[in-house]
């Protein structure tokens, strides 16, 4: 349960264009010192880095190993996206770049519903975050003060998530590639002495990289297995 073999993985990820703009995001465009030079045509800022935040929104909303959350590029339009969610789900919502906080309750609202449960959820509670936008950066932010963090770095900052196995392993599999850890070739979480332990085969075992699978997997402990994984056979006939 819960094992994540990495090319698999990989592809299922691969349609995901918010998968994309988490690592776009995390240059954290609105965090430059200079802001960006206001366009003959008033748009403060172009409008590709924009979509970026919104996917980073999107990417932030979407639970772990769930349905594909995204936004469908091809159709929106100046004044709205839309939001797809696994096949068919498809809504769209206004944005103003001016305003977007309104676009972040809009899309925590449509996919909190979609979910059926608040997203997304405040690590030390439980609750919905808020998203505010704070010296021009879209954060979110725990209603009691208590926990914040950018926009784009909800999975990494909010480890480890709720949920079972498939969700461990998926959210680990998100934090090793953004880590730039490869290397591995499958990976999972079981329940040992009644608590998660991630057990990941390696091949070489390099001792750097599994002190990087340590320290991605902290709290829980690694069992790293060393194992050259599947080769391919040419095979004559
Ligand atoms: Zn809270």
């Amino acid at each position: 349960m819960g094992r994540v073999r990495r090319r698999a993985h990989d592809a299922r990820l691969a349609p995901g264009v918010a998968e994309r703009m988490v690592t776009a995001a995390m240059a954290n465009p609105f965090r430059e010192k200079q802001p960006p030079p206001r366009r003959p045509g008033g748009a403060a800022r172009p409008a590709v880095l924009m979509l970026a935040v919104v996917d980073a929104i999107l990417a932030d909303l979407r639970l772990p190993d769930a349905m594909f959350v995204g936004r469908r590029a091809e159709s929106g339009d100046a004044y709205s996206v839309v939001i797809q969610t696994g096949e068919d789900g498809r809504h769209r919502v206004p944005v103003n770049f001016d305003s977007l906080e309104t676009f972040m309750a809009a899309a925590q609202a449509h996919l909190s519903d979609v979910y059926g449960r608040p997203v997304p959820r405040c690590p030390p509670h439980g609750h919905a975050l808020v998203g505010r936008v704070r010296d021009g950066a879209p954060e979110w932010v725990c209603p009691a003060g208590e926990w914040r963090c950018p926009v784009g770095d909800y999975e990494e900052r909010s480890w480890p998530p709720e949920g079972g196995a498939g969700d461990l392993a998926a959210v680990y599999c998100r934090r090793l590639a953004r880590r730039g850890i490869k290397g591995w070739h499958t990976l999972g979480f079981s329940r040992r002495d009644g608590r998660w332990v991630a057990e990941v085969a390696i091949w070489p075992m390099d001792p750097a990289v599994i002190a990087t699978l340590t320290q991605a997997a902290a709290p829980f402990p690694v069992v790293v297995e060393a194992d050259p994984g599947p080769r391919l056979h040419r095979i004559v006939v």
